[in-house]
């Protein structure tokens, strides 16, 4: 098969599809690699270090117009929709219920749309979303500690403290993958670290992870609504599948933290879990709204695209093999989690949940 992998074009994305090592492993099981030139500049893998791998690298039109499998991070832009067809497979994230245009696009395209976010797992949860999670909750603690410094509107903290002097104080709502990377980091860091859960099996999992060494609290109003007050860091962590973040932190509560606290809200793709809280970038990431300091970068992966991208090949690549190896037809049929991705196919919309987003037939 002939896989093709593009330079991303949405604006600051700095991710690529596939890395020099993906390349390889693609070639060594027979297949041909066509990479855009300066596809992996931003992760600073070189054009040469893709040929070294086994790719020929080419430009957009005649990779799209030559690939059996177009391999993306984003979701395709306008210009990129216009370049898919029949018979050809995307393989990349599409965030498609809250995006008509786009669904449109790729129902015309009649290409066949398989979406990283929607593959599942056999022991549940969604494998390539996970290692996104894992990047944005380990980033968290990062983005917050320079936030704390002085000279971003911060406490003037150092999140481990010094012998005899106590560490920063970090609560962070939701212990799923984002929280509990975020906690591992903070505790590596030597803060002092409070997971809040609705699920007990959660708070179980986490205190035996973690030993002890973090505190679990049951999360309701009014635990937040005291655990806030003497905290220097809280890190919003919480999901609703399906559902936009519920606003757990109020514009009330966030009055009564201290002044150059911060709040690191990874939750705000979906809306944001403190009242408070608009999506920033990367570029102009933080703000400062009753005296606390907010970050709140909607895509917190791409900040670290070097990392992600690898992280999201990690996840992707076995996948990708199945598809190049069986064919695609044969490989979703074979694979229910990897059927779970398929949102597009030869003209028809095949994914429940943004038909009923848009309220389109399936
Ligand atoms: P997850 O499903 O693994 O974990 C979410 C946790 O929230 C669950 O354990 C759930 O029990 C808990 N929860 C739900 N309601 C709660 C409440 N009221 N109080 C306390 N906990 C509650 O999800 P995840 O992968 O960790 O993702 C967390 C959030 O981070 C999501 O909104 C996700 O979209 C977002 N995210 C953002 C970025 C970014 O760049 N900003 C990157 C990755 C993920």
């Amino acid at each position: 098969m002939i896989i093709g992998s593009p330079k991303e074009i949405k604006n600051h994305e700095y991710r690529v599809g596939l890395t020099p090592e993906s390349v390889s492993e693609l070639v060594a099981h027979g297949h041909e690699v066509l990479i855009e030139t300066g596809a992996g500049e931003g992760i600073g893998a070189t054009d040469e270090a893709y040929a070294a791998a086994g790719a020929s690298l080419t430009d957009v039109e005649t990779l799209f117009s030559r690939a059996d499998i177009v391999v993306k991070v984003k979701e395709p832009q306008a210009v990129e929709r216009k370049r898919l067809r029949a018979g050809q497979t995307l393989y990349t994230y599409l965030h498609l219920a809250p995006d008509a245009d786009q669904t449109r696009d790729l129902i015309d395209s009649g290409a066949t749309c398989i979406a990283y976010e929607t593959v599942t797992a056999p022991g549940g949860g969604l494998p390539l979303l996970r290692p996104m999670s894992q990047v944005a909750g380990r980033m968290s603690v990062q983005a917050g500690a320079h936030a704390l410094e002085k000279a971003q509107g911060g406490r003037g903290m150092l999140l481990g403290g010094v012998p005899g002097v106590a560490p920063a104080k970090v609560i962070v709502i939701g212990g799923g993958v984002v929280g509990r990377n975020a906690a591992q980091m903070a505790v590596g860091m030597g803060a002092d670290v409070t997971v809040l859960d609705r699920s007990n099996d959660v708070l179980e999992d986490i205190d035996r992870q973690f030993g002890g060494q973090v505190r679990t609290v049951y999360s309701t109003a009014t635990a937040l609504e005291q655990l806030v007050q003497t905290a220097d860091m809280v890190i919003g962590a919480v999901l609703i599948p399906g559902a936009a973040a519920p606003k757990l932190v109020t514009r009330a509560m966030l009055k009564t933290m201290m002044p150059g606290a911060v709040v690191v809200d990874v939750a705000i793709d979906q809306g944001g879990c403190f009242e408070t809280s608009r999506a920033t970038t990367h570029q102009d990431p933080i703000y400062v709204e009753e005296g606390v300091v907010h970050y709140c970068v909607a895509n917190m992966p791409g900040g670290v695209a070097r990392t992600s991208t690898y992280a999201l090949n990690n996840a992707t690549l076995p996948h990708l093999l199945r598809l190049a190896d069986l064919g695609v037809k044969a490989a979703l049929e074979r694979d229910v989690h990897l059927r779970a991705g398929l949102n597009v196919s030869a003209g028809k919309l095949t994914y429940e949940a943004v038909a009923e987003a848009q309220g389109l037939d399936w």
